[in-house]
């Protein structure tokens, strides 16, 4: 799915650029301001086989980014004040936030050195068990199946089927069919036994990668008294809410903002839904967010952020800083609202 959607922006990204047409849409499209998202920031690879590449941008690209937003005039400011703009319709100026989903520790080692440079803000929301080591970064446990794998057997649909890995071509193949399969799974149960049975014939330790990649409780506390850093709720378990029933969605809230709360001793107020797409955060997850005590919530649903966005402070859109589009042509077409209006069929938000 994340795949298809991401041909047809590839196509029409650099359609919207040379067509010209982003300068026509953006009174339209381009609201008041904009929520970045971003997992990974750090250098490129080389590996062949990077199934994950969307979710991570170099550090360049993320200075590219504040450069163009900065040259035209947005103001770059914290999701607290992006959230009191919006009460008060305060939308004088537009603005950017930048939001960091997870808790990496790249996010320390090459995100923050750039916004820095900008004096620049950023909200990193953070999984309580992936900060606690434990959490279960399933993804990415799949890409290191599948790297060190020439072939994999699963039981896709009960079927025992053998998939070719034995070239990166036939590795992304394999990827697309197993992370489809396990992301259709009904509970998060279902991706963690299957997970697990792929880990343990493989050799591969899954929950050390929460532990490599993530920032530690430990790491978290001196990352968060940076004035530039907000630290967000991310749920416990890194879980879909919308497979969940109300009573355990509403504990992954409450207790992940506590945990968050009495490990860093400092006010958690703002959330991003684990996935965050329509099948993961919906109406309920959204009244949940709010009792809760979030003052805001994001999702990722493609969309700018328009004055009609203070009635749904739980529920806002963001703009994807996708990797497999590092190209600085597109800047403009992002921060102008065309990509995001495009990918909503040229409705505003999704
Ligand atoms: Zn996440």
């Amino acid at each position: 799915m994340k795949q298809f959607r991401n041909s047809v922006i590839r196509a029409g990204l650099g359609a919207l650029y040379l067509s010209g047409a982003h300068h026509l849409l953006r009174p339209i499209y381009s609201g008041v301001g904009a929520i970045f998202m971003l997992h990974h920031v750090r250098p490129r690879r080389d590996a062949e086989f990077q199934p994950n590449r969307h979710l991570e941008v170099a550090p360049e690209f993320l200075r590219a980014m504040l450069s163009h937003l900065r040259s035209d005039g947005i103001d770059i400011i914290t999701m607290d004040e992006a959230h009191r703009r919006l009460i008060e319709r305060d939308f004088s100026r537009r603005f950017a936030c930048f939001t960091l989903d997870d808790g990496y520790r790249d996010n320390r080692d090459f995100a923050l050195p750039v916004m820095r440079e900008f004096d620049a803000p950023l909200a990193v929301y953070v999984a309580s068990d992936f900060a606690e080591g434990t959490g279960r970064l399933w993804w990415i446990a799949l890409e290191k199946v599948i790297a060190g794998a020439s072939s994999i057997e699963a039981g896709i649909g009960e079927v025992a089927t053998r998939l070719d890995t034995s070239t990166p071509a036939a590795k992304q193949v394999a990827f697309d069919r197993l992370h489809g399969w396990l992301r259709a799974l009904p509970g998060g149960h279902d991706i963690q036994r299957e997970m697990a049975a792929l880990c343990a014939r493989h050799g591969v330790d899954e929950t050390a990668v929460s532990r490599d990649l993530c920032m530690s409780w430990g790491e978290l506390k001196p990352f968060a008294e940076d004035p530039l850093v907000t630290i967000g709720a991310h749920t416990i378990t890194h879980c879909n809410l919308a497979n969940q029933t109300e009573e355990i969605a509403s504990h992954e809230l409450a207790i992940s903002r506590a945990q968050i709360e009495s490990a860093l001793q400092r006010p958690v107020v703002h959330l991003a839904y684990p996935y965050g797409d329509r099948t993961a955060a919906g109406a309920r997850e959204f009244a949940l967010a709010r009792a809760a005590g979030f003052k805001t919530a994001v999702t990722t649903r493609p969309g700018m952020i328009f004055p009609e966005s203070a009635d749904r402070l739980t529920a806002l859109p963001r703009v994807s800083l996708n990797g497999n589009y590092q190209d600085t042509r597109i800047l403009p077409v992002l921060t102008s609202g065309a990509a995001t209006a495009m990918w909503n069929g040229f409705r505003r938000t999704a």
